[in-house]
């Protein structure tokens, strides 16, 4: 159940990593440990993504465009705009 949850430590419109798991803030995406907490299962912190990890994305996934794992915020990095976060779709 959302209604009685704990504020969610993750802010809406930015995609987290931890390892090789990108997520956003909604609970779908993330899971309720995760939007609740900000790490992992196992403990790893979730870190707002950086420019540098949409290029390391982008060298190890060709062709795929760095979004969070339910898809609903995309990533993308270019040296003049800088790091950009676009809403795909919004949760409803
Ligand atoms: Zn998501």
């Amino acid at each position: 159940m959302v209604a009685n949850s704990p504020t969610p430590v993750l802010r809406p419109g930015v995609i987290y990593r931890a390892r090789d798991l990108f997520v956003c803030s909604d609970f779908r995406c993330a899971g309720p440990t995760v939007a609740q907490t900000g790490r992992t299962i196992g403990g790893v912190p979730f870190q707002p993504v950086r420019g540098r990890d949409v290029i390391e994305f982008a060298s190890v996934s060709p062709g795929r465009g760095l979004t969070c794992e339910c898809g609903a915020l995309a990533a993308t990095f270019s040296w003049i705009r800088g790091l950009r976060v676009e809403t795909v779709y919004a949760h409803q």
